[in-house]
């Protein structure tokens, strides 16, 4: 029996982790869940998966007295304490980073759905994960299917990896009516069911953004060896090009569970039923992005050049700047316009321990704050 913790047990990621142990009921087994805010579903999962470790992050306490433990604190002492193998970090944003340090100092695999851990901190978190020894397999699909690909390949055999992007909910529509856009439309994925943070950042592609750092992080990657293609069938989950010029890439049905099970059976894999796909009368189409109506994508690029320290921020801007487009304070181009702002501001503190990540995460977002705050 392989034990799990899933943190964000409530969300999307946790849905489809959960799904994946009912399916292999004698292998698999969930030892700890978290939720933020939603108690009593977490309550109810609690139930179903038999398991009497149960973190609620964002509540001091609630009626459901099987949840055991409260607040960001108790959380990371329930996946010290409670002899996981494995967990699955499926919490949005980044408050997911210090339970990834936590799961790699316990001596605990990380299967890592919170892109957030590798964009604050990814230099930190590799040198972590040699230190104690534990396997980070990446979760976001990309990732995912780039790290198979890229298993039996030296270093120095790869040209460059190609991730591949929906396109996000404005795909069709012409750049000069991005400034009408509503938060309905924004929340609406042509492809993939997630939480509404990922959707609204797959329409900006501030996802792509990101995963275009959490590539370089993961894979010690150089900007121009990370290029991204818009492939709308979301089919071809991304592709690697090898030194003699020919690509491999990772094909099925978009389905998270594949990624998710191949990280907890890893190295080993077992049947995903759900990603079978018959290409027959399949067409596979991809477009270079248009960089002028995604600037978000063109931002990460640039903290490429500028330097760890600004992943933290165009991370920590961008979260700020959803919420504030959520809550109807600012548009959808408003987004990218004061992500910019931040970007070409003066960071000193350089991000070398967990505590300056914070501090500059902090920082960033008290300048976004004031920015949103003189309507610009
Ligand atoms: P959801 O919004 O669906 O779920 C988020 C989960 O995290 C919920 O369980 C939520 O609890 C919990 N949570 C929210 N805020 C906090 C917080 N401050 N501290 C601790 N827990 C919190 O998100 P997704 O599942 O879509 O995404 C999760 C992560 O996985 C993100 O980093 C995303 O980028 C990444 N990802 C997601 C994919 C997907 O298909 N959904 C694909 C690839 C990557 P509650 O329900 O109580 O609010
Ligand atoms: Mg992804």
């Amino acid at each position: 029996m392989k034990k799990i913790i899933v943190l964000g047990a409530t969300g999307s990621i946790g849905k489809s982790t959960l799904d994946v142990v009912s399916n292999y009921p004698e292998k698999l087994e969930i030892v700890g869940m978290s939720a933020h805010k939603n108690g009593d579903k977490l309550a109810e999962l609690g139930l179903k998966y038999n398991c009497n470790n149960l973190t609620l992050t964002g509540c001091e306490n609630s009626k459901n007295n099987t949840i055991n433990f409260y607040g960001p604190t108790q959380l990371l002492d329930m996946i010290k304490n409670s002899g996981a193998d494995i967990v699955v970090n499926g919490i949005a944003g980044s408050s997911g980073l210090l339970p990834s340090v936590t799961t790699i100092e316990s001596g605990i695999d990380l299967a890592l759905a919170n892109k957030e851990t590798m964009v604050m901190a990814g230099g930190i978190i590799n040198n972590l994960v040699k230190e104690f020894n534990v396997k980070l397999l990446p979760v976001d699909s990309e990732h995912s299917a780039i790290f198979h690909l890229l298993e039996n390949c030296e270093p120095d055999d790869i040209d460059e990896v190609i991730l591949t992007a929906s396109g996000g909910a404005f795909r069709e529509l012409p750049i000069d009516k991005l400034k009408d856009v509503t938060l309905k439309d924004a929340l609406t994925h042509p492809t993939w069911d997630m939480g509404a943070k990922i959707t609204i950042d797959s329409a900006s592609m501030a996802n792509k953004g990101l995963e275009v750092i959490e590539a370089a992080q993961l894979f010690n990657l150089p900007a121009d060896k990370i290029k991204v293609l818009i492939h709308p069938q979301s089919y071809v989950h991304s592709l690697i090009r090898k030194k003699d010029l020919s690509m491999y890439a990772q094909i099925s049905a978009p389905d998270m569970k594949l990624p998710i099970q191949n990280a907890l059976f890893y190295p080993r894999m077992e049947r995903v039923e759900s990603t079978f796909l018959d290409l027959t009368g399949k067409s596979l189409t991809f477009t270079e992005p248009d960089y002028q109506k995604y600037p978000m994508l063109e931002l990460a690029y640039k903290t490429l050049e500028l330097g760890p320290k600004y992943y933290v921020a165009y991370n920590a801007a961008n979260e700020v700047l959803v919420e504030a487009f959520v809550a109807g304070e600012i548009t959808f181009l408003d987004i990218p316009k004061i992500t910019k702002l931040v970007i070409n501001s003066d960071i000193i503190l350089e991000p070398s321990s967990i505590a300056n990540v914070l501090q500059i995460d902090s920082n960033t977002r008290k300048l976004t704050q004031e920015l949103i705050g003189t309507k610009i």
